[in-house]
């Protein structure tokens, strides 16, 4: 009989599980009963929702044997089974992740405490850790034939026709010899009470009897579906700890018994940091979705706005019909009854967080603030009304995150709109020139550091009955008559000059003017126009015609500033010299936006011709 090779990647991480020094080697336990588990609910649900399937449920169990001569541990589930194909195409390959990061993630958890093998869905390779021989027989529901797997290692796996009476898997683990020096090791998990130890440990919420020595191990009753006496919070971050494998308690436990229109029960966690996948394909959002304790789905995503993906947990309720597709699910009544009733919550949740945990709340948002953000971009600003009192932004006034609501509250009187600014970073956005006149006036500014803020604020448009303007705004609406009135004047006497500079820039811009709003800085760059310069940046990013997006340039400049006498003494002296001036004003500006001059080698020409 040839021997198969397992794939390149699959050997690998074979290879890392076998000479494995990871301490927690006792979770093969729990990843083995977790898929025979999966197995029976895969056959039960086919049962409910098939035509022609009767099985009773109280059959269904999982079954820990024991032989010390022999020193093998048996874990025979009567679920789903596998095929020939099914064997070949689950047990020889690794499917879902690559066994770089995996090695590079079990390199960096020699402290233990990621648990890294549930992370990565390799669970069924954990069996290694602690067998130099595994077995695997099933037979598929339905099927009339049965198949024998059996590896003993990297050298890969045999699969040969079998005997079985009946559906179902069943592993059996050869345990490796104990170790000399230290004993034990291996030989613990051929004793009853090492097993129903670590059943209660990792498997007790296993909804199917889990069965040793002709008992039931394990208490049955899922989580969610425990009060809160029966169950306490400390119950549920434990059990969201080991399910979703995160070393780190989450921000907030979310428990729902809801009675009325829709019956269901909610356990729903936010977590503290984004798992190691979040900003990946591989990443699927939506909590687990039971109908009277089946699951019907691993990761109904119609449960929960898109801005709210990072909650997970899990949904039950008895109302929802077993038979639902995919397609269905979107139309149904009583699941949108519950999606709105979770979006509420969650909201909710986030609320309280913010009002009563601040510091909490602020490691919240570093984790997930960017889908709050884009959660009011989207859908053109559908939820904006949702969302925007959850977002928070950095006050140049007090040098921490607040709120629009702590911005508006804290107005002086007179002023009539919020300010924001945006950078490529926040420090880029403090240093914004135009920022000058709204702080003469003694009012905060919103401090924005990505590309995307300012289509954020355009989204916005108002807080409560308040414009909210940007500092790159035409018209600020702040009180400067007389800043205004020397402008114009400024305006009408350079229109020569002001003319010129923009035909000299030769397209770059759409106009050249005095500004208003500039003190101590002689220039800057603004836009008019739809299009703002933080929007040509955001879309010069975004692949495809979004890059042709360009802002109209304007030029303005600081009539009472020095360098302004400058150049209109050379554009009446020499105007190849006031040129130069106008290429460097016109880069000065540029940077200061935060654009990289196109000629950067012709910038230094200038700066060059200015010292030498
Ligand atoms: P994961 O469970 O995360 O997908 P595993 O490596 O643990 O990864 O298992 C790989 C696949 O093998 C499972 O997805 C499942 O299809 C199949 N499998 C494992 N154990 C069983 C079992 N007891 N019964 C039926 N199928 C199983």
């Amino acid at each position: 009989m040839a021997k198969r090779q397992f794939k390149t990647e699959s050997k690998k991480i074979l290879d890392l599980m076998i000479n494995s020094i990871y301490t927690h080697k006792e979770i093969f336990l729990r990843e083995l009963i977790s898929n025979a588990s999966d197995a029976i609910d895969k056959l039960c649900y086919k049962s409910l929702t098939e035509e022609g399937i009767s099985l009773d449920r109280s059959d269904f169990a999982i079954t820990l044997e024991l032989n010390k001569d022999a020193r093998t541990l048996t874990i025979r589930d009567n679920g789903i089974g596998m095929s020939k194909e099914d064997l070949e195409n689950n047990l020889g390959v690794i499917a879902r992740s690559g066994s770089g990061a995996f090695e590079a993630a079990m390199d960096k958890s020699k402290d233990e405490s990621l648990d890294i093998i549930g992370q990565f869905g390799v669970g069924f390779y954990s069996a290694f850790m602690v067998a130099d021989k595994v077995t695997v027989l099933t037979k598929l529901y339905g099927s009339e034939e049965a198949f024998r797997w059996v590896s003993t290692g990297t050298d890969g796996y045999t699969i040969t026709e079998a005997e079985k009476d009946s559906y179902g898997t069943e592993i059996t683990l050869h345990l490796k010899a104990d170790p000399e020096e230290e004993g034990g090791e291996y030989s613990d998990y051929l004793e009853s009470w090492k097993l129903k130890s670590l059943i209660k440990k990792y498997s007790d919420y296993i909804r199917w009897p889990i069965k040793l020595d002709n008992e039931t191990v394990n208490s049955q009753i899922p989580i969610w579906q425990r009060t809160r006496q029966e169950a306490t919070d400390e119950d549920c971050i434990r059990y969201y700890k080991d399910k979703y494998h995160d070393d780190k308690d989450p921000l907030a436990v979310i428990r729902v018994n809801a009675e009325g229109a829709v019956s269901y029960r909610a356990l729903l966690f936010i977590p503290a940091s984004a798992p190691y996948n979040y900003y990946t394909v591989a990443y699927t959002p939506g909590p687990e979705l039971y109908s009277s304790g089946v699951m019907i789905m691993e990761h109904c995503k119609e449960l929960l706005p898109e801005c709210f993906r990072f909650v997970v947990g899990v949904v039950d309720s008895p109302d929802l019909s077993l038979n639902i597709s995919r397609e269905l699910l979107q139309h149904d009544r009583q699941l949108k009854i519950i999606a709105n009733n979770l979006e509420k919550r969650v909201k909710t949740e986030l609320k309280k967080l913010l009002d009563n945990d601040r510091e909490k709340y602020e490691q919240f948002y570093v984790a997930f603030g960017s889908d709050i953000r884009f959660g009011i971009l989207r859908d053109y600003g559908l939820k904006k009304d949702l969302l925007a009192d959850l977002l928070l932004f950095y006050s140049d006034k007090n040098d921490k995150n607040i709120t629009l609501n702590e911005y508006a509250e804290a107005m002086p009187e007179g002023q009539k709109n919020l300010y924001y600014a945006c950078g490529d970073t926040v420090d880029a956005a403090a240093a914004l020139p135009q920022l000058e006149p709204i702080r003469d006036c003694g009012y905060d500014i919103l401090l924005l550091g990505d590309s995307s803020g300012d289509m954020l604020m355009r989204m916005l448009d108002r807080w409560q009955d308040k414009p909210i303007k940007s500092a790159n705004d035409d018209d600020l609406g702040l009180d400067g008559g007389e800043r205004h009135e020397a402008a114009e004047k400024a305006q009408e006497e350079s229109r020569k000059l002001l003319d010129w500079i923009k035909e000299h820039l030769d397209g770059k811009i759409e106009e050249a003017k005095i500004s208003e709003r500039l003190t101590s800085a002689p220039v800057c760059l603004t836009a008019k126009g739809p299009v703002s310069l933080e929007m040509e940046k955001y879309f010069s990013n975004v692949p495809g015609e979004a890059q042709n997006i360009h802002a109209q340039r304007v030029l303005e400049l600081n009539a009472q500033h020095p360098v302004f006498a400058a150049l209109k003494a050379a554009y009446g002296e020499d105007k190849e010299k006031a040129g130069r001036y106008v290429e460097l004003l016109y880069s000065m500006a540029e940077l200061l936006a935060g654009f990289m001059p196109q000629d950067a080698a012709r910038l230094t020409e200038l700066v060059s011709g200015l010292m030498a």
